[in-house]
């Protein structure tokens, strides 16, 4: 049995101060964090002991967690543990990934996200560099506003071919043929995120093979279903997991719509599924070996 687990505790904090995010320089009370750590070592604890289960896990704080402490050593101690075959987190870089070099590379994974205005490309770039030093497994992308398009191509230019670049459509924001076809230039695989995907009773991984999980336990179908399944710790999410169909109108965000079957994107993604890059990168998917029509 296989199951993917997206995580996301209580932190709700962030070092940068990204215009378009409602975590921007937020600051958590040590009391949250302190909550946010406990809870955090439980789940790992429950992800070592659940061995049953051949395991990913994506960690989805709502601000930044590798400036703490605790998800890097969950990051570190979970890719060492044979049932686990992934461990991947989003991330704004920010912290220094040395770290990372105590991980297992073929488990551990980034989803790397480069905000300008935020960071200094050089800088980015000089932690991308590290990563690749490190042999470690990661996406870079960027939100495709019209005000990062520079700076997304001059990271592209700048970046090894076989690190997958993607873009997110920015929430809300319509585009025209023409600026779609400026962000599929960089990213082939845009097309998926432009649109919001109709999802409402369509057959969706969420659910059967693929859980959300909050800090308490609590575990849903998705991060966008609000429905409570069942929960980890008393045992219940076993009985819960089975075929489903979506509730929502539609499912906009990747860490959603990849497991929504009709798309196929659990076998564009195979193998980097959590960490979003397309399965044999760069060239299966330039060569268009696999579809890219959302
Ligand atoms: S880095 Fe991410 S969490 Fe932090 S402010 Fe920017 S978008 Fe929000
Ligand atoms: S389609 Fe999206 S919103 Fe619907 S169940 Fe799947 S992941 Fe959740």
């Amino acid at each position: 049995m296989k199951l993917a687990v997206l995580y996301r505790g209580p932190l709700a904090s962030c070092n940068y101060d990204c215009p378009y995010c409602p975590f921007a320089k937020r600051h958590d009370p040590p009391g949250l964090l302190r909550e946010d750590r406990a809870a955090l070592e439980r789940f790992t604890g429950w992800v070592a002991a659940t061995t049953d289960v051949r395991l990913s896990v994506l960690f989805t704080p709502w601000g930044e967690g590798l400036t703490r402490s605790w998800y890097r050593d969950a990051m570190v101690s979970l890719s060492h543990l044979p049932h686990v075959e992934r461990v991947a987190i989003q991330t704004n870089l920010a912290a220094r990934p040395d770290w990372l070099a105590a991980a297992d590379p073929a488990t551990a994974a980034l989803w790397a996200t480069y905000h300008p205005g935020q960071v200094t490309r050089e800088r980015f770039l000089a932690r991308c560099a590290a990563l690749l030093r490190m042999g470690v497994r990661f996406s870079v992308g960027v939100v495709g506003l019209p005000e990062h398009l520079d700076e997304a191509r001059a990271l592209r230019a700048a970046l090894p071919e076989r690190v997958y670049v993607w873009v997110n459509a920015a929430e809300g924001r319509r585009y025209t043929p023409e600026e779609e076809a400026r962000w599929t230039a960089l990213d082939p695989l845009f097309g998926y995120s432009v649109r919001p995907h109709l999802s409402l009773d369509r057959p969706c991984h969420a659910g059967e093979t693929a859980i959300s999980v909050r800090g308490d336990g609590t575990v849903r179908r998705c991060h966008f279903v609000q429905e409570e399944i069942g929960n980890l710790y008393d045992g219940t999410w076993r009985a819960a997991l089975r075929p489903r169909t979506c509730v929502n109108a539609i499912c906009d965000c990747h860490i959603g719509y990849v497991h929504l079957k009709p798309l196929g994107l659990r076998e564009v993604f195979a193998g980097g599924v959590l960490e979003r890059i397309p399965a044999g990168w760069p060239d299966a998917v330039i060569s268009g070996h696999v579809p890219l029509d959302a």
